[in-house]
């Protein structure tokens, strides 16, 4: 195989990589590339064991997420730690789940570079949101169903709800919300979302450890959401979908297919309301 050309990987610099959702084959070329060369590896709670074990043999693997209910590394301690990794020289490899600019804090880590002016790179990942629904066989955006998609944090900087957004704008106008860490909050969500105009019938999922061997889907409805997450207790981390690109799951779940799962081929049922007329 024919690979273009890569840039190369120097020394002292600091590449911020997205490692996508979780199955290390979405991993893309520069993040095989820097994984195979990086000299330290500082990767996060959300990167997937089967990827980690592409590094290196040599290189240093350091966690900063959250293990075990204790407190997560602070952000500026990390940002501190991988300007003094590059400063010794090493090839720094700053590995995050999905993409690493959406929800990820990519930025504010790039900008802690940009001010100890140490060189870097960013290689964007597949983003939970879009990958890991895929593999749950739900479509980011179908032609017949949805021209938008939304991408909302469930929980702000302080943890709360995001409240400076327009959630009856949100509820109204945006017809397929894509929520990332959403479990904590699902009831506030709900009661915004069908307050603000949402219909609470509208089909919802909710897609944990997409793309990795646990992963699980419940498909319900926004008014059901909340305790159907309970009672198949879905655990994080996990994107909450509302919006009729959910119905295409009964079509498109093609890893259930490997399984067994008969798919349907009209799953909005759009050939059998033509049919009838
Ligand atoms: N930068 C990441 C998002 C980090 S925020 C990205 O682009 O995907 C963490 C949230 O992402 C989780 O709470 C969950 O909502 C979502 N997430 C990340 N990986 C996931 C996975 N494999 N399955 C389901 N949700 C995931």
């Amino acid at each position: 195989m024919q690979l273009p050309l890569l840039p190369p990987f120097e020394p002292g610099s600091v590449w911020l990589v997205g490692a996508g959702p979780g199955d290390p084959g979405l991993l893309t070329v520069l993040a095989l590339k820097a994984l195979s060369e990086a000299d330290a590896v500082v990767y996060d709670a959300l990167v997937d064991e089967r990827t980690l074990k592409l590094a290196r043999p040599e290189a240093i693997l350091e966690f900063a997420g959250k293990r075990g209910g204790k407190p997560s590394p602070k952000q500026p301690d990390i940002s501190r730690r991988l300007v003094r990794l590059a400063r010794e020289g090493k090839r720094v490899l700053r590995l995050k789940g999905g993409d690493p600019f959406v929800f990820g804090r990519g930025g504010e880590e790039a900008l802690a570079l940009v001010a100890a002016k140490v060189p870097f790179r960013i290689v964007p990942g597949i983003t939970a949101g879009v990958g890991g629904l895929a593999y749950a066989g739900i479509p980011a955006t179908h032609r017949d169903v949805n021209e938008a998609v939304t991408f909302i944090t469930g929980h702000n900087v302080s943890g709360e709800v995001p409240d400076n957004l327009d959630w009856p704008a949100l509820a109204r106008g945006a017809p397929v919300l894509v929520f990332y860490m959403a479990l904590k909050h699902l009831a506030q969500i709900r009661d915004r979302l069908i307050a603000g105009g949402r219909d609470a019938s509208e089909a919802a999922a909710v897609v944990s450890h997409a793309a990795t061997d646990r992963q699980r889907t419940i498909t319900t409805t926004l008014a059901r959401l909340v305790e159907d997450t309970e009672a198949a207790k879905m655990e994080p981390p996990a994107l909450v979908v509302v919006g009729p690109a959910v119905r295409l799951a009964s079509g498109l779940d093609w890893l259930g297919a490997m399984k067994g799962r008969v798919l349907d081929p009209d799953p909005l049922k759009l050939k059998a309301r033509r049919e009838a007329g």
